[in-house]
């Protein structure tokens, strides 16, 4: 008997990679294609399909291919649809699932990325066997997954979980959604640099970063100072966490969560992201939270994270159907 398979596909804005995962979370095959964001919606999706029959080609005999789930930004998991992402040049509302089921007659599913990665910590990683826990993805951006009850949040119009666009300080910093003052504009990649320079008018220590532009600073290179003891950087991870923490405990009183599993780049900062953050949550925290919600690293196999929680959203929808 043939292996079921889900695809996996994660879009992002240089490239989109895919993957034919079984239902134990392993990969058997994996492609990337360039996203190309200047290309329409069809001839992109045309470019996928191929690469996923290129992939699936030398397993027919053993591999069957049960559904796909893809993993998007601003994908509405209701309407099947990419609804003006950043990034890429699909303006208005792209019918992502209905161009995929010209190619294949399997069902298809579409969430954001975030959400995507909570589903793949459910089925293969940190969450497994939890009911009520967070996903937070530390990227470019801030994304985040809400799972309550055993169930991924979507909400009533499908978008639930924009956490990154919660507000810190309404007279903060400026986002790129156009608000102000939003998490994802402190804790995220990108925020961090923002802190370091920030800091650097702030502070009178010696740090490496005095000499460098804004433009070609990265936040690995700040984790990489902090862990040499460059008092900006470890500053800047402070302050970070502190923001964060406080964030997270709000979403706390909303949920419930079990735990809190931080995921992506700034996550992999490992101490430096973790302890001020928990420390934070535990002072913001209401009472009766205090002590008990866990804070988690991911524990999905590096490298093929996004493969993995695209395809575990296929998954969740072709378990529920039997
Ligand atoms: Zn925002």
């Amino acid at each position: 008997m043939r292996t079921e398979v889900a695809v996996g596909i994660d879009i992002g804005g240089t490239n989109t990679v895919l993957g034919l995962v079984d239902r134990q979370g392993t990969c058997l095959a994996e492609a990337s294609v360039p996203t190309m964001a200047q290309d329409d919606a069809t001839t992109f999706v045309s470019r996928v399909a191929a690469q996923i029959r290129e992939i699936h080609t030398p397993l027919t005999d053993a591999c069957v291919v049960a559904g796909i789930g893809i993993g998007a930004p601003n994908a509405n998991y209701y309407r099947g649809t990419v609804e003006n992402p950043p990034n890429l040049s699909w303006k208005g509302v792209t019918p992502l699932v209905s161009h995929f089921k010209k190619w294949f007659d399997v069902p298809v599913v579409i969430t954001n990325d975030a959400n995507a990665a909570a589903l793949g910590e459910l089925q293969f990683g940190a969450a497994k066997g939890m009911r009520d826990f967070i996903v937070i993805t530390l990227g470019t951006g801030l994304g985040s997954g809400l799972v309550a009850n055993g169930e991924l949040i979507y909400g009533a119009d499908g978008f639930a979980g924009e956490l990154g666009h919660v507000v810190v300080d309404p007279q903060g910093r400026w986002c790129g959604c156009g608000k102000q003052g939003c998490l994802e504009a402190y804790a995220s990649a990108s925020g961090i640099c923002r802190t370091v320079f920030e800091l650097l008018c702030q502070m009178r220590d010696d740090s490496e970063f005095r000499s460098v532009s804004f433009r070609d600073l990265t936040a690995r290179q700040i984790t990489d100072a902090a862990r040499r003891g460059d008092p900006i950087a470890k500053a800047a991870f402070e302050y970070t966490g502190r923001v964060l923490g406080m964030k997270l405990a709000d979403s706390v009183a909303h949920t419930s969560p079990e735990a809190i599993i931080l995921f992506g780049g700034l996550a992999n900062a490992g101490d430096l992201i973790f302890a001020p953050t928990k420390r934070s949550m535990e002072d913001h925290l209401f009472g009766i939270f205090k002590g008990k919600v866990k804070l988690l690293p991911s524990n999905l196999p590096a490298g093929n994270t996004a493969v993995l929680g695209a395809a575990a959203l296929s998954w969740t929808e072709l378990l529920k159907t039997r």
